[in-house]
């Protein structure tokens, strides 16, 4: 099964009616992509730079960022790679920043509002993509956008430092394509606002599931509420897929939900546009996709959205699709 799976690997994400998809990857460092190439990744669809910041007891410097950054630009060649600005807080923390205990920490001072606050901190993560754009494909995502403010601000901090890096004589590419993570309500309710404004969306249902069902991802005793099929989430995905498509803009998901068979002919049937995953699922992800027929999933979907409970979508898909 497995060496058929990677039979796939150079094909296109492509239903059987001829609508094109694009199957990328989730990752955390620059040695993940070569496994993504491995897997037939048609991109990066989400690199957690996080991981530059922890375990260590300083931040890194503006040179280690640029370098990282260039490294996974460079071997993904003409292929997207969307870089997510720094997503620290939650269940991710840098003991050197020695930031005050918080309650609710994933309701806190996280990800772009800390960046906004510590705008040296996200100054140098800013010039350290800039500087590694001119080397592949890159797009820049905003995670946890709360409001319009917060976008127009980091955008405006982005051009900021472009411009001072090209006064010093740095090469930065144009066009580079900015965008946000859609995890908060808040902002998928006003999707059709945000997609006036933005390049693209990446849907983080890890964390819209858990701000939707106000249910702690980390939690198991509230673990039920944990619903990715739940009518309102599908709603919610579909307002946001909607919008963006209005203005002619893209979108990618990149929680757990995009690498999900049941979720993914939902997602199909929804127009979503990049469904972004950790690595060993993409190619059972396309091969999927590869046997089914959007035309359909939009006559599944439209029953999903009607159901009431996330159980009935979830046993309705499964029997629909013949799915283990
Ligand atoms: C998400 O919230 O869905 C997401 C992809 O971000 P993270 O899991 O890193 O919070
Ligand atoms: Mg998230």
């Amino acid at each position: 099964h497995k060496k058929e799976l990677s039979l796939l690997k150079n094909e296109q994400t492509i239903t059987l009616d001829g609508k094109q998809f694009e199957v990328a990857a989730n990752i955390g460092t620059p040695n993940d992509v070569e496994s993504v190439l491995e897997h037939g990744g048609e991109g990066v669809g989400l690199y957690r730079t996080e991981f530059l910041y922890m375990e260590r007891d300083a931040l890194p410097t503006e040179e280690e960022q640029y370098q990282a950054y260039k490294e996974v630009l460079e071997k993904m060649g003409r292929k997207p790679v969307v870089v997510r600005t720094l997503d620290i807080g939650g269940d991710k923390q840098l003991p050197y920043l020695n930031l005050p205990k918080e309650m609710n920490p994933f309701l806190g001072y996280r990800a772009i509002r800390l960046c906004l606050a510590e705008q040296e901190l996200f100054r140098i993560q800013l010039r350290a993509l800039l500087r590694a754009s001119n080397f592949g494909n890159l797009k820049i995502m905003f995670p946890m956008i709360a409001t319009l403010e917060e976008f127009l601000e980091a955008k405006h901090l982005l051009l900021e430092e472009k411009q001072s890096l090209q006064k010093q004589g740095f090469a930065v590419a144009e066009n580079i394509e900015i965008g946000i993570m859609v995890e908060i309500p808040s902002t998928a309710i006003l999707a059709d606002q945000f997609a006036r404004e933005v390049d693209f969306f990446s849907i983080g249902t890890n964390d819209l599931i858990q701000y939707t069902m106000a249910a702690d991802r980390m939690n198991e005793r509230v673990s039920y509420l944990y619903q990715p099929y739940n009518p309102a989430i599908l709603r919610l995905v579909k307002m946001v897929i909607d919008a963006a498509h209005a203005q002619g803009k893209w979108v990618g998901m990149c929680g757990e939900m995009a690498g999900d068979p049941i979720a993914i002919p939902l997602l199909l049937g929804l127009e979503l546009d990049e469904f972004s995953m950790s690595v060993p699922s993409m190619l059972k992800a396309r091969n999927q996709i590869n046997q089914l027929k959007q035309s359909e999933m939009k006559k599944l979907v439209d029953k999903a959205l009607g159901m009431q409970t996330s159980e009935q979508v979830r046993l309705y898909v499964k029997e629909a699709l013949n799915i283990e």
